[in-house]
């Protein structure tokens, strides 16, 4: 139970360190280790068709809206690629044609190593596979780009999350900048990668007119997205931040009505 501000990851991310993903033995595909909060057997919303759908420990954002911070913390069970891979694989009767297997979190691009050698194993069964982040990792130093170009040889679609394009805004909210995340929605795009985008609507925060304008000018300009979905801000995680003992910071805000998702669909994809 975090209960005091110094363990409160909310409001001090330090306190909640995010080893990489360790390696064990030689072996690139299957030795890899990585820390798994939660699987899903069928999961209808993260990619196309019916999804096995892996959620891994760790994110360093801090989402006021975030209906998982029992994900911030880096702590979960550890599998190795192979074994995750063996799990996902035994709900391979619900995929049918086009479903596949989709890693999620939390953030899984911490363990970008670990979800490539994942990626990899699929791929040898010509698996879709799918990575449903919201870019904080990203950072265009060599070192992280040569991981991540491994990364998207083996996915063949990223689902990422658009919270706001105010530079201030997007801090406030988030607790990080959105630089780096505009410059990976860019980066797939010039690398011919399929994307899905998603933006949270809630209302009084990010709803306003002028970046939703923003946000769709930006979508406009990269060459690759095939959906954009706008989600309803929900209060079902609500519980979490109580048995977490971290203030709710969204307290009293509304969820949307049909009516202000309407107007957003509308300012952000028509
Ligand atoms: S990126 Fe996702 S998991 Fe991380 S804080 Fe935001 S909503 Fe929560």
């Amino acid at each position: 139970m975090m209960n005091n501000t110094a363990k409160n990851p909310f409001t001090n991310p330090t306190a909640n360190p995010f080893p990489a993903a360790s390696a064990a033995g030689n072996c690139a595909h299957s030795g890899i280790t990585g820390k798994i909060h939660a699987i899903e057997s069928f999961g209808l919303v993260d990619g196309p068709g019916v999804r096995s759908v892996a959620f891994l420990s760790g994110c360093k954002m801090r989402c006021k809206f975030c209906h998982n911070p029992d994900t911030w913390n880096s702590a979960g069970e550890e599998y190795t690629a192979a074994e995750l891979f063996e799990k996902l694989l035994r709900y391979k009767s619900y995929w049918r044609n086009n479903g596949g297997i989709t890693v999620s979190g939390g953030e899984p691009l911490l363990q970008q190593e670990f979800v490539t050698a994942l990626f990899t194993l699929a791929k040898e069964q010509h698996i879709h596979t799918a990575v449903d982040t919201a870019g904080q990792p990203f950072c265009e130093d060599d070192v992280f780009i040569e991981h991540f170009e491994k990364l998207t040889a083996v996915t063949d679609l990223f689902i990422l999350d658009l919270k706001m394009m105010d530079a201030q805004g997007h801090k406030h909210l988030t607790g990080v900048d959105n630089a780096n995340i505009l410059a990976m929605a860019r980066f797939l795009s010039e690398h011919g990668k399929k994307l899905w985008i998603r933006h949270v609507l809630v209302p009084g925060i990010t709803d306003n007119e002028q970046d939703l304008l923003e946000m769709r000018r930006f979508i406009s300009s990269l060459h690759t997205v095939e959906r954009v979905e706008v989600l309803p801000y929900h209060t079902l995680g609500l519980s979490k931040w109580k048995e977490l003992g971290i203030p709710y910071p969204l307290e009293g805000v509304p969820v949307p009505d049909a009516e202000q998702i309407k107007r957003a669909e509308q300012l952000l994809l028509t």
